[in-house]
């Protein structure tokens, strides 16, 4: 039987054990607070932003929102970040990405304290994470070490290929899966858009990361039988509904389920998970700056 791993009810373990670690940071008299800064009128982005937001309300982070002049000059970027990394009351900041041309995005990674760097961007913290002592792990990455685990897949010595390899996900997931640790420990192969051969790579797989925002391209001819496969991507397609379009992975969820030992859903899969390990880092950051220590799930 394939496992349908559900990336919402574990997200919803994460949010529930981290209520306790918010409630000993409050016996502190500490509230955990995350910055979102947004500087575009793109409409994912902007619901993504809304998205954390009500996040931290829902589990009782204070969230602060700061919205830029999509055309404003990037020095007014620069300002506010600035100026969040001087507020005690911020914790962790996340500058919604894409920025806007102007902006230096390279410049927006660097500015960011790397105490507050909560997506884990800033070259310090991405040099941490090679170097296997993060102090924060991406965020997505991170979710789906969290969801490995939720479906006791096994990374000690498993062969995984990850495809994609992106700042975001593919490089740090890659990395997170090398690493000497008990969701690491795995033989990892990087896929990527020049990859000559990626059936050759994909069927010999025991874990399989697809992050490469191609609409199902892998198929369940491609895999291993019992792989556990993990579908990063969102690509929004044209659908005959209300919306007129949906939400669909990179791998084709029908044929892959059939060849899988377990799988995510797209949505409802790693989505959720990126949100939560957010939220966990935000609390982490409170409990480093404000010198609580806090049990983290
Ligand atoms: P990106 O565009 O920055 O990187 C895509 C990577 O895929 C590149 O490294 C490229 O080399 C590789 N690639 C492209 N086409 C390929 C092909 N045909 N074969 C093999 N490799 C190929 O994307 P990203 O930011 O890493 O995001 C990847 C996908 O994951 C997108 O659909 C994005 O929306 C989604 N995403 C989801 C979450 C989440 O929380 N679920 C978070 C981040 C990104």
């Amino acid at each position: 039987m394939t496992e349908i791993i559900d990336g919402n009810a574990v997200a919803e373990r994460i949010r529930s054990d981290l209520q306790d670690s918010i409630e000993t940071l409050a016996d502190e008299g500490v509230t955990p607070g995350l910055a979102t800064v947004l500087m575009s009128d793109d409409p994912a982005s902007e619901t993504y932003v809304s998205m954390k937001q009500r996040d931290c309300e829902e589990v009782g982070i204070n969230g602060i929102h700061v919205e830029l002049d999509p055309d404003a000059p990037a020095q007014e970027l620069y300002d506010t970040i600035d100026d969040l990394n001087a507020d005690p009351e911020v914790h962790g900041i996340l500058v919604q990405m894409p920025v806007v041309e102007q902006v230096d995005k390279r410049r927006v990674l660097r500015s960011v304290d790397p105490e507050k760097d909560v997506d884990g961007f800033h070259p310090e913290n991405v040099g941490r994470l090679v170097a296997g002592n993060a102090l924060y792990k991406p965020c997505t990455p991170h979710g789906i070490q969290k969801l490995l685990e939720s479906a006791d897949v096994e990374t000690e010595g498993a062969e995984a290929v990850v495809v994609g390899r992106s700042d975001i996900v593919g490089k740090p997931m890659a990395n997170l899966l090398v690493q000497k640790t008990p969701l690491g420990n795995a033989t990892t192969t990087v896929c990527h858009s020049r990859t000559k051969d990626l059936e050759a790579h994909t069927s010999e797989a025991d874990i399989v990361i697809a992050a490469a925002g191609v609409p199902e391209f892998i198929t369940g001819d491609m895999l291993k039988e019992g792989a556990a496969v993990i579908d990063v991507g969102i690509n929004r397609v044209d659908a005959d509904n209300d919306k007129g379009y949906e939400l669909i992975g990179d791998v084709e969820y029908d044929s892959a389920k059939e060849k899988a030992g377990a799988i995510t859903p797209v949505p409802g899969g790693v989505g959720p998970m990126t949100r939560a390990m957010l939220l966990y880092n935000t609390v982490k950051a409170a409990g480093r700056q404000e010198d609580v220590s806090v049990e983290l799930p």
